[in-house]
C-alpha cells in the first residue's frame, strides 16, 4: 500500500508574496502551503501527500470544506501540494504513520461509505456479518510473474536522496531521455516458453476470470501481440520476452487525448537475458514490432544539486498525442533502465482531480 502520511524534515521556508498569514515550506521536494511561524527549519513534521483522505475527526475539521481530501491547489499564484502537521512523537524521518492515523487513499471507501452502497437494512447487515467473518468476495487473480518489475513509478519529489541517485544514475551518462506519461492503464504483455501472458498493473489476467477487464485482451488482439513476441521471440533466441505500456482512448481514465479507438504505447521492454535492458532496446523493440512507443520528447541533463524546480518546469507541457490538453507528466528513465521516476504535471492536476 502506498505509504501516504510519514514524518519528514521541514527543509526550507520561504515567504509567499502578499501573504502575511501562510508561507511556503519545502519538505522532500514537495512545496506546501503552511500557517506562518507554526514551524522553525529542520523541525519534524507529519507530511500527508496529495490523495489522502483524512478520517473526519476533530483535528481535521479545517478540512471539512475539502472533503478531507488533500489536493494539488493553487493559491496567490503557489502550487501547493500535500498538507504539513506538527509531530511530536519519536519516530524516524521516513516513517509511514499511514495506519496509525487512519488515512486512506482518496480512491478507497471508508468502511461507512462500504456499508452504504447496501441498500435496505437486511443487506446491510448482511454485508457487516459477512465483512467481519471474511466472507467477502474477493477477486481470484494469478499473480504478476516474478520476473517482469511491476511498472510502478515514484513521484520525483518523494525521492529522498535524489542526489545520491543522480549519481548512480549518471556514472556513465550525464543525459537522460525523457517521455511523456500518458494518462491511461498499465498492460504487460509476455511470451515465456510457449506461454502468451496478458497482465494489467498488478495481476496476470485469465480470459474467463477477468471478463471486465477485456480491453487488455482487445489491444492484443488489435496489434497482433502474441503471435509479434512470439516471432521476435524466436529471432533473438530467448527464453522470455515482455512489453510494457500504456492502453489509452475511449473508455479508459477520462480519455484526455480525445482518440477515436484505443491504442496501446510502449514504455519498456526486455528480455531473459538482459532483464533491466534499457530505452535504446524499447525504442528498438517498438521498432522491431511496428507498435508505437510513448513520444519520446528530450533529454534532459540531471543538476547535481537536490532542486526539483527544473523538472517540473520540463513537466508542465501539452500533450503531444493531442496540443490542445495538458500532459499528464514525464517519466526519467536511466538508459541502463536501473532508474525511473515520474514527474507529474502540477497544473494538469489542478485541472483533473475530481471533487
Ligand atoms: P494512477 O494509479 O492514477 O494511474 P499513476 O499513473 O501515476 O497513477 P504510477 O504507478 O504512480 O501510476 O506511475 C506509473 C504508471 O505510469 C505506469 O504504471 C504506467 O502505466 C504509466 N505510464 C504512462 N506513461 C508512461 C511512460 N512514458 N513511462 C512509464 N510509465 C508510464
Ligand atoms: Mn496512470
Amino acid at each position: 500500500m502506498r505509504s501516504l502520511v510519514h514524518v519528514e524534515l521541514i527543509k526550507n521556508l520561504e515567504p509567499i508574496k502578499d501573504a502575511d498569514r501562510i508561507e511556503l515550506a519545502t519538505v522532500l521536494g514537495w512545496q506546501v502551503i503552511v500557517k506562518k511561524g507554526e514551524f522553525k527549519i529542520g523541525d519534524k513534521c507529519r507530511f500527508y501527500e496529495i490523495d489522502s483522505k483524512l478520517p473526519e475527526i476533530e483535528e481535521y475539521e479545517f478540512m471539512r470544506k475539502s472533503k478531507f481530501k488533500i489536493k494539488t491547489m493553487k493559491m496567490k499564484g503557489v502550487i501547493s501540494q500535500g498538507l504539513v502537521l506538527p509531530y511530536n512523537g519519536n519516530k524516524e524521518v521516513g516513517e509511514d504513520l499511514t495506519k496509525e492515523l487512519g488515512v486512506i487513499h482518496i480512491e478507497q471507501e471508508t468502511p461507512k461509505e462500504e456499508i452504504k452502497k447496501h441498500k435496505g437494512f437486511f443487506a446491510k447487515w448482511l454485508f457487516i456479518i459477512k465483512k467481519k467473518l471474511g466472507l467477502t468476495p474477493k477477486p481470484v487473480r494469478i499473480p504478476f510473474p516474478r520476473f517482469i518489475k511491476i511498472t510502478d513509478q515514484t513521484r520525483v519529489q518523494n525521492i529522498r536522496d535524489l542526489k545520491e541517485m543522480y549519481k548512480n544514475m549518471t556514472k556513465t551518462y550525464f543525459i537522460v531521455p525523457y517521455t511523456e506519461k500518458l494518462d491511461g492503464c498499465s498492460a504487460t504483455y509476455y511470451v515465456k516458453g510457449n506461454h502468451f501472458g496478458i497482465c494489467s498493473r498488478n495481476f496476470e489476467l485469465t480470459r474467463n476470470a477477468d471478463g471486465s477487464t477485456s480491453h487488455y485482451f482487445h489491444i492484443a488482439e488489435k496489434y497482433n501481440i502474441e503471435e509479434k513476441l512470439k516471432a521476435l521471440k524466436k529471432k533473438k533466441e530467448v527464453d522470455m520476452i515482455y512489453v510494457q505500456g500504456e492502453i489509452i482512448g475511449p473508455g479508459i481514465q477520462k480519455n484526455n487525448y480525445k482518440l477515436q479507438s484505443k491504442e496501446f504505447r510502449l514504455f519498456n521492454a526486455g528480455y531473459s537475458d538482459d532483464l533491466d535492458c534499457g530505452c535504446t532496446s524499447l525504442f528498438s523493440t517498438s521498432e522491431a514490432l511496428g507498435i508505437k512507443s510513448v513520444p519520446l520528447l528530450g533529454s534532459v541533463e540531471l543538476p547535481d544539486f537536490e532542486d526539483v524546480s527544473n523538472l517540473i518546469k520540463i513537466s508542465k507541457r501539452n500533450s503531444s498525442l493531442n496540443k490542445n490538453v495538458k500532459a499528464e507528466g514525464i517519466v526519467i528513465r536511466s538508459i541502463d533502465n536501473k532508474y525511473s521516476f515520474k514527474v507529474i504535471n502540477p497544473d494538469y492536476l489542478l485541472e483533473n482531480q475530481n471533487d
